[in-house]
């Protein structure tokens, strides 16, 4: 199956946008020129229902929508659109509007940078002590974008070999030197758009090292819900394949994070090979999502989900709280809400789905789930717990916020003591 990406410049070459409305297409021009917006020809052809594009939550995933940017954004894109403004003053005026979206667009890649011999690693991300994320330059974009997401400010993806062999090495180094470090995650944007020997000059490198303390790889990918061919059909799908036995072979464990957003993605022929081609190497998959509005914010829909993925002998791992990006207002889903999904689809699955742990914020002091609600003489409280804290001491210890029905994000809670902060933002 031959890769074909559309993005604003071509969408309307795809033969099924002739069902869409004159309004729906007018929206996508739109909004699109703000939120990201690249599809392809797997998403187009095998997984949205064209006949229900209205709600269907595979195309809201990857076609930008009217609710996604507040009517005051989209009057003023609008009003250049009509008439017809040049690309200067649109591109002016959207990086206006994306920087209101998203006050720190940037901010992402440059948090919990480690210094190394009094070098800053780019490209690597150090925040909890097992665990070193590296971004390769080359896997900073993907085979499609999530509308939800905001990361594109970092989707670029053109760097040469000899840097990247420059990037490896430091890193390589400091995981050396770092002996609590046992997980490498390479994430991007999707690492696996890199070709299969870029990928293995990163990997190789890994493996030559013999590092003892490291134990496992991870990659992060949106690859089997948006381009499952890439383990298939693509002219480099065998070499990956043998990328990934080569890294089972040398010892260590493969973990392939995959984000999947709803059990639709589970469900072509090419993703079951895909996953079974994957899984034949060795490597484990694990799951990730966060939960959205109009995609996938519903309990039947996780409860099918984590029974989809348990069933190919995949692991549930994180169901994410969406952090603030720039469509926010139209996925967010309230915290109240978000647990009782997860509540509900949790305990109508067998103990082999409920490895999956959640709701879940990545925020700065780490990551803060969402244990419950307790009605208390004082009023009620949600009881919140750390995954994964800045400081280890943190994790694994309850505390209480007052409950808030309307709070989507841990800013928009406050401690139940009564104090104006919480322990860890002291
Ligand atoms: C989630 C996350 C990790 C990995 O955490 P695990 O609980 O080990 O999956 C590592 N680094 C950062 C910055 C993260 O957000
Ligand atoms: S696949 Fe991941 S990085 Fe790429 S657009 Fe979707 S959420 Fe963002």
């Amino acid at each position: 199956m031959g890769y074909k990406a559309y993005s604003l410049r071509n969408f309307k070459e795809i033969p099924q946008i002739a069902k869409l409305s004159k309004e729906k297409i007018k929206d996508i021009e739109i909004v699109g020129r703000v939120l990201p917006f690249k599809t392809n020809s797997y998403v187009i052809n095998e997984l949205i229902d064209w006949d229900n594009y209205q709600n269907d939550p595979l195309f809201i995933l990857t076609f930008p929508q009217r609710g996604m940017l507040s009517k005051e954004h989209y009057n003023i894109v609008e009003e250049l659109y009509l008439r017809g403004a040049n690309e200067k003053e649109i591109l002016k005026t959207v990086n206006v509007i994306r920087q209101e979206l998203n006050p720190h667009p940037a901010g992402q890649l440059e948090k919990n940078v480690p210094v190394y011999n009094g070098q800053r690693l780019n490209g690597v991300q150090h925040k909890y002590n097992e665990t070193v994320l590296f971004f390769p330059s080359q896997g900073q974009t993907c085979h499609a974008y999530c509308t939800f997401c905001f990361r594109w400010p970092q989707f670029s993806g053109d760097h040469n070999l000899k840097q990247s062999t420059k990037e490896v090495s430091l890193l390589i180094n400091y995981i050396k030197d770092n002996p609590e470090v046992t997980d490498l995650l390479f994430t991007g944007g999707d690492p696996m758009v890199m070709s299969a020997n870029i990928l293995s000059s990163y990997i190789d490198a890994v493996l030559e090292a013999k590092i003892p303390h490291l134990k496992t790889i991870r990659i992060g990918t949106k690859t089997l819900g948006f381009w499952p061919y890439r383990y298939l059909t693509d002219k480099d799908s065998d070499q990956i394949i043998d990328i990934f036995k080569r890294i089972v072979n040398s010892g260590l464990n493969l973990s392939i994070m995959a984000h999947f957003n709803h059990y639709r993605e589970l469900e072509s022929d090419a993703v079951l090979k895909a996953v079974k081609r994957i899984q034949s190497t060795g490597a484990i998959i694990r799951t990730q999502s966060p939960i959205l509005n109009h995609i996938n914010a519903d309990s039947s829909v996780w409860r099918k989900m984590w029974k989809k993925q348990a069933g190919l002998g995949m692991i549930p791992y994180y169901m994410f709280i969406p952090r603030d990006t720039g469509a926010q207002k139209y996925f967010a889903v309230t915290l109240d809400s978000a647990y009782n999904i997860f509540k509900d689809a949790y305990s109508n699955v067998s103990g082999i789905s409920r490895t999956v742990r959640g709701p879940s914020m990545s925020a700065n002091s780490g990551k803060v789930k969402v244990e419950g609600v307790l009605n208390l003489e004082a009023g009620k409280a949600f009881i919140l717990s750390f995954i994964q804290a800045r400081d280890t001491s943190w994790v694994k210890k309850p505390f209480l916020a007052k409950y808030d029905d309307k709070a989507i994000w841990l800013d928009d809670l406050k401690p139940y003591s009564g104090e104006e902060k919480f322990f860890f933002d002291k």
